[in-house]
């Protein structure tokens, strides 16, 4: 049996890191089995439906770097399909026709809450004559289910184990509503079995829908799939993650600088564990994913560990590949787009970026130096420093004659400098040094990348200290 999962999500204009973990699980499901993820849109909701929210899930899974088989299915294009389902199981005597006005159902919603039921609607038209439908004529009606009456339930979860309901709990829901149109429940069922889903791997929020879809797949005689339902995501706080807790949605860990396989990696740890293994590669998760790693209880979003799995998937990165996803931020916070000279200057000082950055954005913020252009601006901490005028002419004047220019040469001149103005405080020459270099009292070894800088641009950089009145 080839496995197939699915990722079927709801257009809601971004992707929540939820939805992204429940993508990244079916995705490596279907890897570690040699089976396929099919991506249909669960785009019924046409009064909220617009294209961006499409592109916008379509654009986190690029990202997230997951693919998927085959088209993506549009689950709004298959109602034709689910009508004729709701058609057959209204052929079968498993659902019926039920003409409720809005007034009857509010009296039922009263009289259930007053009587304390779990479920309102009393089945009034569930065992109607063909008379008594008939008399109805063209009267609007919605298609129910006939749920069962009696007994339990048990979906056999491959997270949670057995879990079992009473079925009075169950109730006859609908499949059609009053204008033809298709009910969740009953899309997803019919779209599931027509695409060959065998793996439903979802949110446990889900679960409640996994009893009533069950109806749905024994009255038409269909294959149930294989359910897992995963915990959802909390934040550090322990409420269900939103907006409220920083970011939510995939686009905003994108903006913030993590890097896809760090999401990965973290998403995947989020609610899946092997043994004590924190760094996962792609290809060590595919070969190890499992049902029986996805933990049974909620797992708190924890952003410094994130973090810290982005500092080690940035440190393993290719430099100029940290240079490229960095762009973007380069241009909004700096509105600088490094050229070919400033990005192999960032590239060989790319070991101690590295080394120093958690973030691409952080990567930015420190190697945009690299990429200004004299003259530039200080910043509030950084102009201070460029008082001392003597220092920067005996620095510039030494670092003009030096040949070779070298790090270490460069670090041996400012020594001699502090020796010579500072009783040898380092710091007051190295400080200057480096708010003239880059604007700012934050950076790698400014010896090194004043080496890197070169001569001529580290003079210059030093002339335009030199001509700053703060
Ligand atoms: N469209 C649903 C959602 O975004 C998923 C339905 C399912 O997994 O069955 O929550």
């Amino acid at each position: 049996m080839t496995v197939i999962t699915r990722f079927p999500p709801s257009p809601t204009g971004m992707m929540h890191i939820g939805t992204a973990r429940t993508a990244l699980f079916n995705w490596l499901y279907a890897k570690h089995t040699g089976g396929k993820m099919l991506f249909r849109i669960e785009d019924t909701d046409r009064k909220r439906h617009n294209e961006d929210a499409v592109g916008a899930l379509i654009r986190a899974l690029e990202w997230l770097e997951l693919d998927y088989d085959g088209e993506i299915v549009s689950q709004f294009e298959q109602q034709a399909r689910h009508r004729e389902v709701a058609e057959e199981l209204l052929g079968k005597n498993a659902a019926y026709k039920c003409y409720c006005s809005a007034e009857e159902l509010e009296e039922m919603r009263t009289a259930a809450k007053a009587a304390g039921k779990p479920t309102f609607y009393d089945r009034r038209w569930r065992d109607a004559s063909a008379q008594e439908i008939d008399k109805m004529g063209d009267k609007p009606f919605v298609v129910r289910i006939k749920a069962p009456l009696e007994g339990v339930s048990t979906v056999p979860d491959l997270v949670q184990g057995d879990v079992t309901v009473a079925n009075d709990h169950l109730d006859d829901f609908i499949l059609l509503r009053s204008d033809g149109s298709p009910t969740y429940m009953l899309s997803v069922v019919v779209d599931d079995h027509d695409m060959g889903v065998t793996h439903v791997l979802r949110g446990d929020d889900h679960l409640n829908n996994t009893f009533r879809q069950n109806i749905i797949y024994d009255a038409m005689g269909w294959d149930k799939p294989e359910y897992g339902h995963v915990p959802l995501i909390l934040g550090p706080d322990g409420a269900k993650m939103s907006k409220r807790h920083g970011a939510a949605s995939v686009e905003e860990y994108r903006e913030m600088g993590y890097l896809p396989e760090a999401m990965r990696n973290y998403l995947l740890r989020l609610g899946w564990g092997h043994g004590d293994a924190e760094i996962i590669s792609t290809a060590e998760a595919i070969e190890w994913f499992d049902f029986k790693g996805i933990g049974k209880s909620p797992s708190r979003f924890d952003f410094a560990k994130l973090e810290s799995i982005n500092a080690h998937y940035m440190k393993a990165s290719e430099g100029q590949r940290l240079i490229d996803l960095s762009l973007p931020f380069y241009e909004t916070r700096h509105g600088i787009r490094p050229d070919k000279i400033a990005q192999a200057r960032i590239l060989a000082a790319c070991d101690e970026l590295k080394d120093r950055a958690k973030t691409l954005l952080q990567f930015a913020d420190e190697s945009v130096f690299f990429a200004k252009k004299v003259p530039f601006e200080y910043d509030d901490k950084a102009a201070p420093l460029l008082a001392d005028k003597a220092v920067l002419q005996m620095l510039r004047d030494r670092l003009s004659a030096l040949e070779g220019f070298k790090a270490e040469d460069i670090q041996n001149i400012c020594k001699d400098v502090a020796a010579d103005l500072m009783d040898g405080k380092m710091g007051k020459v190295g400080m200057p040094l480096r708010a003239a270099l880059t604007g700012t009292t934050n950076s790698p070894s400014i010896f090194h990348a004043a080496e890197i800088l070169g001569k001529e641009e580290t003079c210059a950089r030093i002339d335009a200290a030199i001509a700053f009145q703060g």
